[in-house]
């Protein structure tokens, strides 16, 4: 590679990385509420159930809300049985 080549790739790669930290401007890193000491999901609690769940009932996807997997189970489950209970909606139109 040439001196100037190499120079010039260096320049494209800073360019980039400038443009890429423009777009995360706002981005908050996601991290799962359980892992970081929050009350585990109880089927007890809708009130904390229903910030996991959409307006209409829905459970949110865990890349949404940045829950790990292993708690996102655990909150599917907890969701279920609060449904089953009533305490939360299955679906609402
Ligand atoms: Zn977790």
């Amino acid at each position: 590679m040439r001196e100037e080549d190499k120079d010039f790739a260096e320049k494209d790669g800073a360019l980039k990385d400038r443009k890429m930290g423009a777009r995360k401007v706002g981005f908050k890193k996601k991290v799962c509420k359980f892992c970081q000491g929050a009350a585990p999901a109880d089927y007890k609690n809708p009130d904390m159930l229903r910030r996991y769940i959409t307006e209409r009932g829905k459970i949110l996807p865990a890349r949404i809300t940045g829950t790990c997997a292993k708690h996102q189970r655990a909150l599917n489950r907890e969701i279920k049985r609060a449904r089953v209970l009533a305490y939360l909606p299955f679906e609402k139109k």
